[in-house]
């Protein structure tokens, strides 16, 4: 299995579009992995997680395949993860799909929460389900379903409760990835779920939005994601060879990334950046 990630970054990109903060000034001097735009994913080439505003900067500067891409997880409806006008433009007219030799738009089928279907079927100012543009499915939490050849289950995040807030767990041929952002240490009925079904983690990906702050509901920092490692390694829900991975960083964490990783290194975590991709 493989993750790439396009965007890195909490809502404000870092640095932050509008900020002069010493962290946002010292990733604009140092430039390369130290830039992070609004967080993306995509799983085996095919998987799409999220759809932030920078979207289609990630098809311009790093090839997002994004025309053959017919399968979009969203974890929740807030704008760094979710900009759904920019769905329109996947409409006829203003894409022109070539699939399987004729020209025709297999839906954008898109997976998130009963409150973020809401969402997006509300978007202003058009009807985003016109000429079958996007298709919408709601995920019911703790409920494996599957699609384009994964199995994924949906499990539920301590984050902004309106926007019923999910991650994400995805299988497919023995691997398994744990991609959870927004959110803080894992609600109990998450590890309720966890420990009852106990999947073999390969490859996690932790919020890690505060690093050295110490942020333990909504977001995480860097110890919470220690702790987060700690519980699942208990329930036995890793082995030897699992990676663990901070991800989603803002500049209110005050590490830019080449700060960051002689800290993660030391701990045994990865660091993910703009372009990053992990095969487990
Ligand atoms: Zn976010
Ligand atoms: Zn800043
Ligand atoms: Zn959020």
């Amino acid at each position: 299995m493989k993750i790439k990630y396009y965007g890195t970054a909490a809502a404000e990109g870092v640095p932050g579009m509008f900020c002069t903060c010493p962290t946002c000034q010292r990733a604009r001097e140092a430039g390369g992995r130290n830039l992070r735009t609004r967080s993306q994913a995509l799983v085996n080439d095919t998987l799409l997680i999220d759809f932030p505003p920078d979207t289609y900067w990630h098809v311009l500067q790093q090839g997002l395949p994004l025309p053959g891409i017919t399968t979009l997880l969203v974890t929740h409806a807030h704008s760094d993860h979710l900009y759904p006008l920019d769905f329109e433009m996947r409409r006829a007219g203003f894409a022109h799909v070539e699939q399987n030799g004729r020209q025709h738009t297999e839906p954008l089928h898109i997976y998130a929460s009963a409150a973020t279907v809401r969402y997006i079927a509300n978007a202003d100012p058009i009807n985003l389900t016109v000429d079958e543009a996007i298709d919408l499915h709601v995920v019911t939490p703790f409920t494996p379903f599957a699609v384009d050849g994964f199995n994924v289950t949906g499990l539920k995040a301590d984050h902004d409760a309106k926007t019923e807030p999910l991650f994400y767990m995805i299988e497919k041929d023995g691997k398994a990835l744990l991609y959870a952002n927004d959110t803080g240490y894992f609600p109990e009925e998450t590890w309720e779920y966890l420990a009852s079904t106990k999947p073999r983690l390969d490859f996690v990906s932790l919020d890690c939005t505060g690093i050295v702050e110490n942020y333990r509901q909504h977001h995480m920092g860097v110890q919470a994601n220690y702790d987060t490692r700690e519980r699942l390694q208990a329930l036995r829900c890793t082995h030897e060879s699992t990676q663990f991975c901070h991800h989603h960083f803002s500049h209110n964490g005050r590490l830019v990334y080449d700060e960051q990783v002689p800290l993660a290194e030391k701990n045994g975590f990865l660091v993910s950046y703009d372009g990053m991709e992990a095969v487990f």
